[in-house]
């Protein structure tokens, strides 16, 4: 198996203290370790956003573009070379927002590649502005009298739009993220197509706390049927007080 200590670098991630990137981090290099993915065999791609400096601190390869520019180049790395690993990275408001049509099109043109989304509901980066991932009326700088939108559904859209793997895993639950991970790099490995997990991520500096979602947060039991596409709709439709974790759709 490569150890952990394989994928460790010397630089310190400078996020918040108690950000839920930390445990994405950390969940990454453990999924890959398990799953014995040597470092020059993995490629990770990220645009920009809080998330976005991921790449810097995993010894493996690494590019770091525009925003929500991560899947067009993922996707270029996988046709270029197929054998390797390849993890893109989005947040919401990168891969939602700015890149929401490239996502649309990564899902129905299903490569094998991970689309890994730290969704913490706000632009961390750039201090706390409402993002597509929103609640209708949050307040925020750039939302003083509240959002008018409803916010965007990526577990119906990336489902609908015909990706082969949509999961919701939870930042604060280091065990099923590393699970969710796992699955979905194998389900790129085995040639099935494209792997979407939305991770729900606290930002503990402008976005929701830990204990927010752990009033939420509830697993997906063996009643849930993943290869029932409308089952696997109906599920993702669940919003709000409500937040399933664990695959919501796998096509059979
Ligand atoms: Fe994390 Fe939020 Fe801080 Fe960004 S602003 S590092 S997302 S806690």
């Amino acid at each position: 198996m490569v150890e952990l200590k394989e994928y460790q670098r010397s630089e310190v991630p400078n996020w918040c203290s108690g950000c839920g990137n930390f445990s994405i981090l950390a969940g990454v290099k453990k999924a890959l370790s398990e799953l014995n993915i040597e470092p020059h065999n993995i490629v990770l791609v990220s645009g920009v956003g809080c998330f976005a400096k991921l790449p810097y601190w995993i010894k493996a390869y690494g590019f770091v573009g525009l925003h929500g520019r991560s899947l067009p180049v993922a996707q270029g790395i996988k046709l270029a070379n197929p054998k390797l690993t390849v993890i893109a990275f989005g947040g919401d408001g990168d891969g939602y927002g700015e890149g929401g049509n490239h996502f649309i099109h990564a899902c129905r043109r299903n490569l094998n590649v991970c689309y890994f989304v730290h969704n913490n509901g706000v632009f961390g980066l750039t201090t706390g502005q409402y993002s597509p991932t929103s609640e209708k009326g949050r307040k925020s700088k750039s939302s003083p009298l509240g959002t008018l939108e409803k916010p965007l559904n990526p577990l119906t859209l990336a489902i609908s739009a015909g990706a082969t793997f949509v999961a919701r895993a939870y930042a604060g639950d280091f065990k099923q993220l590393v699970e969710l991970m796992t699955q979905a790099i194998q389900h790129t490995q085995q040639g099935k197509g494209f792997a979407v997990v939305d991770i729900l991520q606290p930002c503990v500096s402008f976005g929701k706390n830990y204990e927010y979602y752990q009033k939420r947060v509830y697993y997906l039991g063996t009643e849930h049927d993943a290869t029932n596409k409308i089952k696997a709709l109906e599920k993702a439709l669940e919003s709000g007080e409500k937040l399933g974790c664990g695959v919501i759709y796998e096509e059979p």
